[in-house]
């Protein structure tokens, strides 16, 4: 087995390993994501208050139609008055004038309230579509900054990938699929180095008898770590 064109596969692999991990997680993509949740917010915001404004307009047009039958309705009263003769049913009559008026002025009294908080809602959306233009822009802009970067990164990708497909053609069919099955099984790091007695992957130390023993191997034999069975180059 060629170890050391194995280990320039290797190095390229876990460069493009890391270069696929770090994609999503650019800074830019964060940043686009973050300009994305903000733009939500304010059009949220918005979307809620267009929706109390609908059920106040709601609200005001009852106000208004029950006032409309108050008004009727004490018209009416105020005809029959005129034709009263008994004290009795002139009393109770003006009682219920008295009621009607209480209720009216009541409805004109909500019906303002309404009116007012329509407006102050009005000035409210006023200054939400200012920062959702803002916002808009700023996702705007960081969607571009975005896709410039994850162009940058799938070009870096691609080269690698391309670079990849030449180091693998020294390498045996067989040897690569059991470095794939190696890979798979070392989470990504089938083939390392010893540096300072120590294997390159699970970072064990090698004793200096199993050291010995892997410089003993014959040339053509693969050196495995002690520890965690990822093969050593040397
Ligand atoms: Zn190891």
């Amino acid at each position: 087995m060629d170890l050391v064109a194995l280990a320039t596969v290797q190095a390229i692999d876990t460069a493009l390993d890391q270069a696929r991990h770090a994609r999503p997680r650019l800074a830019e993509v964060i940043e686009h994501q973050a300009a994305e949740r903000d733009l939500l917010a304010v059009r949220a915001q918005i979307a809620d208050i267009r929706r109390r404004q609908a059920d106040a307009q709601r609200e005001l047009d009852s106000v208004e139609s029950s006032s409309a039958e108050i008004d009727t309705h004490r018209s009416r009263l105020e005809r029959q008055m005129k034709t009263i003769i008994s004290p009795r049913e002139a009393e109770a009559l003006q009682h219920e004038l008295h009621a009607l008026a209480t209720r009216r002025g009541e409805l004109d009294d909500r019906g303002l309230e309404l009116l007012e908080a329509s407006s102050a809602a009005d000035e409210e959306l006023a200054e939400l579509s200012r920062a959702e233009e803002r916002a808009a822009d700023t996702e705007a802009r960081a969607a571009e900054r975005r896709g410039a970067a994850e162009a940058d990164a799938d070009a870096r990708i691609a080269e690698m990938v391309v670079l990849r497909s030449t180091a693998v053609q020294g390498v045996s069919a067989a040897d690569l699929a059991a470095y794939d099955r190696q890979r798979a099984a070392s989470g990504g790091v089938a083939v390392t180095a010893i540096a300072h007695g120590k294997c390159g992957g699970c970072h064990m130390e090698i004793s200096k008898s199993e050291l010995d023993a892997i410089k003993r191997l014959p040339s053509d034999d693969v050196a495995e770590c002690p520890s965690c069975g990822r093969w050593l180059v040397r």
